[in-house]
């Protein structure tokens, strides 16, 4: 593998990429990579001859500055790990924060009502913060094709529209989630847990597949509440939000026939470390 830290290198290694007629597949992370991480960078492999794996950990889409200080950063572990996994010419892009951002960001992204609800709603600019990190990521490499989990549904979404809007050729390419054996959505953020709160936060994916299991006796609402009361009642979990919604638009549904794809989303704190999940119910 290639290890490239500017955009100039970066666009010369694409550009003879180009020539040799490879196809590319781009996979955008922050870091502290995990066996979720690794499911998307495998299938960047298996469906394209050029992977490119980006680690940067983008200031902008933080909107606590404690949290981007305590975001888990270890880049020769990751690096050890894409060693084992990528090929030859794949690339692994590792910018410092003044290459992505030379000056003053002021592009504002409009995605009507999307940005606004759940983590939108939890964290003002979060989303806008990841349009600009993706869109510069998208802009530069042109790949033909991007790789995003569906763990960040409501980025995937986002992220859908905002290729829409900028025109872009890239084929964006959802990922199912990947859990640890006990059901916990991997997460870079799981090793800030500490020990009693990595067995309390068991708790948030089994709230998830009780939903599932309620949806046959309850609708949405009724579903939502059970949950609600049964997260409140769980040890030191404080929910942020749960919520059965439309995976198209991601408003509350009241029905189980009101939307082709209905998903429970959640986000909760776990002490100073805040986790999010989801589950297709329909
Ligand atoms: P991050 O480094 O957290 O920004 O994540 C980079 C990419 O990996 C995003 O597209 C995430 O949705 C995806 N991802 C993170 N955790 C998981 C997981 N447990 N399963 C599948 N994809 C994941």
């Amino acid at each position: 593998m290639k290890t490239i830290s500017t955009k100039k290198e970066l666009r010369l290694a694409l550009s003879l990429a180009a020539e040799r007629g490879e196809n590319s597949g781009l996979v955008p992370t922050m870091g502290a990579l995990h066996n979720g991480h690794l499911s998307l960078i495998k299938r960047a492999i298996e469906e394209n001859s050029l992977a490119i794996v980006s680690i940067f950990v983008n200031p902008s889409q933080f909107n606590d500055k404690k949290d981007l200080e305590n975001y888990p950063r270890d880049n020769d572990k990751d690096l050890s790990m894409l060693g084992e996994l990528l090929r030859k010419n794949d690339i692994v892009f590792l910018p410092e924060v003044d290459e992505m951002y030379p000056g003053e960001e002021s592009i504002s992204y409009d995605f009507g009502k999307l940005d606004k609800v759940l983590e939108g709603a939890h964290r003002p600019g979060h989303f806008n913060g990841v349009a600009q990190i993706v869109s510069k990521l998208l802009e530069l490499v042109q790949a033909d094709n991007a790789y995003f989990g569906e763990k960040d549904l409501q980025q995937l979404l986002i992220i859908k529209k905002l290729v829409g809007q900028m025109d872009c050729r890239t084929n964006i390419i959802p990922c199912p989630i990947i859990r640890e054996k006990d059901g916990l959505a991997m997460s870079s953020r799981n090793i800030l847990l500490s020990p009693e709160e990595r067995e309390q936060a068991t708790a948030i994916s089994r709230s998830l597949f009780e939903a599932a299991e309620m949806q046959d006796k309850l609708n949405p609402q009724g579903t939502r509440v059970q949950v609600i009361k049964k997260i409140e009642r769980a040890k030191g979990l404080e929910l942020e939000y749960f919520e059965i919604a439309d995976g198209e638009d991601l408003n509350p549904v009241m029905n189980w026939e009101d939307a082709g794809n209905i998903f429970a989303l959640i986000a909760v704190r776990l002490g100073k470390v805040r986790l999010i999940d989801n589950i297709r119910l329909k």
